[in-house]
């Protein structure tokens, strides 16, 4: 074995084989259980956020606050738990830091007091000029509370010398850059804003004469609510009662949203752009097998991730589709995360080979995409001491070369196996007999767009092709955050 396979594979040892996801976020106005309504929203987003989660709710008179570490369904199942949050509007996220550290205070909503009255805030998303204007505002005199970007935004909020709080909103998202979807309650309103390329989601949904805010679809059905649209890009949204009034205050830009919400993040059910985050992921199975060239017995996906881009490949091919791998859904993210030995057998706690469906086999592995390798390496050897012939792997995106700095949190480009490595040395480090990634032409032409017609929408679509939509200030300068040094003290009750 070459020695820079060698290297590589000590260094991705020691790496956490799982990325950071981004947050989830949901509001409702004018509902007498708003809290609730909100608690079941989050559930159906745990898929973007399973470090902490929490509720804020305002009653006309004041606000209300819950947070806690863990799941949604561990937390804001309790009759105790939900009493206490009074009130008729509500708003809540799921966090998986991108930013900040894993403390009770950097969880989400936010609240403060300005001198226009309270707000609360949930982000999705990064900004990309977080750290130069906390710095600026710390050397102003502000006190940070938290390490997170979203602290910034209510920072900005209060220190704004608009009277109205909607313009001192305005004055802030003016300020911050990058991709971000946030609600926000005020004693007024519920409010929702989406960064001006609609890089993060958000959406409106409607439940009588509610409305609703969500990072995605599929918190809309869990509570019976119906799709109304998207959140436009640079659009903010103002919900008094059961009105909504848009305000556009950027410069009309096109949109731009990630192709990670099509590829991995969204949940299959959730619906971008007028189709199932499943349709198009079966899609980019379908173009996937249109540029295949290996022939093998059965088609096999990583569950969940491959699976429905595996289905799509099989169906296109007329393949067998076997699921010679089972998923122990039970894996908690505690149990894999105390220690580093623990943590490397990641893939077999929550992946077993199914020997009967893959002996003698020649197989065509499906994954959706290969960041760091570690999921493929594991995998094809489990499947090879299974007793499979071949191991083809397929990825259902093309090479990711290139970091994000807008709320994916991917690794850095020295830790990106696809920057640093050519298919046959990353084929060699998976151990697999063949490896090919879909096109980009294959991606676009599968979710929908065509990257060569400018009359088409685009994505933002940096990890493969290092076109980034907003400059990476943050990463370009040399802003270092000013530490906090006071340690957590909070208790996760
Ligand atoms: P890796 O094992 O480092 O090559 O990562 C690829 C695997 O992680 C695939 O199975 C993906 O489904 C999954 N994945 C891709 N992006 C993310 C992300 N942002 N967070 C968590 N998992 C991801």
């Amino acid at each position: 074995m070459k020695k820079h396979i060698k290297i590589l594979k000590k260094k991705l040892k020691n790496f956490n084989p799982k990325l950071k996801e981004e947050c989830g976020i949901f509001g409702i106005s004018n509902n007498k259980d708003a809290a609730a309504l909100t608690a079941l929203g989050l559930h159906a987003l745990q898929h973007r956020g399973q470090e902490g989660c929490g509720i804020v709710t305002f009653d006309g008179k004041q606000y209300y606050s819950e947070k806690r570490f863990g799941l949604v369904g561990d937390n804001f199942n309790k009759e105790k738990v939900l009493k206490n949050l009074l009130g008729n509007y509500a708003i809540g996220h799921n966090r998986y830091s991108t930013t900040g550290e894993n403390t009770l205070r950097n969880i989400q909503p936010f609240f403060a007091d300005t001198n226009a009255g309270g707000i609360g805030v949930a982000h999705n998303g990064n900004l990309t000029n977080s750290i130069s204007l906390r710095n600026k505002l710390v050397k102003d005199g502000a006190i940070f509370y938290t390490t997170s970007d979203t602290e910034t935004i209510v920072q900005l909020i209060a220190k704004s010398k608009r009277v109205k709080k909607i313009d001192k909103i305005v004055d802030a998202i003016f300020q911050i850059q990058g991709g971000y979807a946030l609600v926000m309650l005020t004693q007024a309103s519920l409010i929702g804003a989406r960064d001006p390329f609609g890089i993060r989601p958000l959406i409106i949904g409607k439940l009588k004469n509610s409305y609703v805010l969500a990072s995605e679809t599929c918190a809309l059905d869990i509570i019976g609510a119906k799709f109304i649209r998207e959140v436009e890009n640079g659009e903010i949204v103002l919900i008094e009662k059961d009105q909504l009034k848009s305000i556009k205050p950027f410069p009309p830009k096109k949109i731009r949203p990630c192709v990670f919400e099509y590829i991995y993040f969204s949940r299959p059910d959730s619906i971008l752009n007028g189709k199932t985050a499943y349709e198009h992921r079966k899609n980019l199975g379908v173009e996937l097998a249109k540029e295949n060239d290996v022939n093998a017995d059965i088609i096999v996906p990583v569950p969940d991730s491959g699976n429905a881009a595996a289905l799509g490949f099989a169906q296109h091919l007329g393949k067998n589709f076997e699921l010679g791998l089972i998923r122990n859904h039970y894996v908690g993210r505690t149990f894999i995360e105390p220690s580093q030995k623990i943590r490397n057998l990641g893939v077999k706690l929550k992946l077993n080979a199914n020997q009967s469906t893959i002996k003698n086999k020649k197989i065509i592995l499906i994954d959706d995409s290969l960041v760091r390798g570690t999921t493929s390496h594991k995998i094809v050897k489990m499947l090879y001491d299974a007793g499979a012939k071949e191991v083809h792997v397929k990825i259902a995106c093309p090479e990711i070369k290139y970091p994000d700095f807008y709320g994916v949190d991917t690794p850095t480009k020295k830790e990106l196996l696809a920057a640093n490595n050519t298919n046959d040395e990353i084929c060699e480090y998976i151990g697999a007999k063949s490896l090919k990634f879909l096109s980009l032409e294959g991606m676009y032409k599968a979710i929908g767009f065509d990257k060569r017609n400018e009359n088409y929408p685009q994505l933002t679509d940096h990890y493969f092709t290092g076109d980034y939509p907003v400059k990476p200030i943050d990463e370009l300068g040399d802003s270092k955050i000013t530490q906090l040094s006071l340690l957590n003290t909070a208790s996760n009750n």
